[in-house]
């Protein structure tokens, strides 16, 4: 095939640079450039619940919001969550609490947040990837890391990492994953548009491949900020 309109080939990921440990008010945090997009991801708590109703005696209750920066996009963004940030915020939570060992703070809530500064499509995988470092960063205990990625169509061709451009061609299919590392279980689909049956199986193989690739620079973020000896995965 023919390179896409960045120079990439259909399996490229956009350039990824990660770092953590950016806001210091924070209990962990993690700043996150993915091709055009910006994310910064916080994590505060686990601290009592308030109001307290809202707590749950057996567990954390994970508050994730994502956000769009009114200057995110060309067209200014309301600062007022819609129906989009709602519904990103609440899947993206619940793949979050798939990974951070809840049990160990009954009664607590840990607020992440996650802001986009500058986006141009995958930002809700961008998020979600910055989110689970920030955790980490945090020192919360977890099961592992979730690595987000889109997946999809564009002009015939099956690709990885969409940019806006991508997402508006007339064949478009986003598909943003994310899978539980080391694990590799499936935390979180979403899809917009039709492929056949075939299509979608290369579509969710390539979600994992790429999803690893997103994994390895996780890793290495975090053996940069806290080196260990020996892998990380043990
Ligand atoms: N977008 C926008 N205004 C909005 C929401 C989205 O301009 O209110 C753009 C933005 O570049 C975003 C892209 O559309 O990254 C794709 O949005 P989508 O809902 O598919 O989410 P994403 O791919 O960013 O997770």
């Amino acid at each position: 095939m023919s390179t896409r309109l960045d120079g990439r080939k259909k399996d490229d990921l956009r350039p990824i640079k990660i770092e953590l440990g950016v806001v210091k008010s924070a209990a962990g945090s993690c700043y996150l450039e993915w091709g055009k997009n910006t994310v910064v991801a916080t994590v505060h708590g686990p601290r009592p619940m308030f109001p307290k109703h809202l707590s749950n005696s057996q567990r954390a209750v994970v508050d994730y919001r994502y956000r769009m920066a009114p200057f995110s996009v060309s067209d200014r963004k309301s600062p007022v969550p819609g129906k989009r940030d709602k519904e990103i915020s609440l899947v993206s939570g619940f793949a979050l609490e798939s990974v951070i060992m809840t049990e160990k703070f009954p009664n607590t809530v840990i607020n992440v947040n996650t802001l986009i500064l500058s986006a141009d499509a995958g930002t809700r995988v961008a998020a979600l990837t910055a989110a689970s470092l920030a955790c980490a960063d945090a020192g919360l205990p977890m099961k592992g890391l979730v690595s987000a990625v889109a997946i999809g169509r564009a002009n015939g061709d099956l690709i990885y990492d969409l940019t806006k451009d991508e997402e508006d061609a007339p064949d478009a299919v986003d598909t943003a994953i994310a899978i539980t590392m080391p694990q590799k279980e499936i935390a979180l689909l979403q899809m917009d548009g039709f492929v056949n049956k075939d299509d979608w199986k290369k579509m969710v193989s390539m979600g994992f491949s790429a999803a690893e690739k997103v994994y390895a620079l996780q890793k290495n973020a975090l053996l940069e900020k806290y080196p260990v000896n020996g892998d990380i995965n043990e």
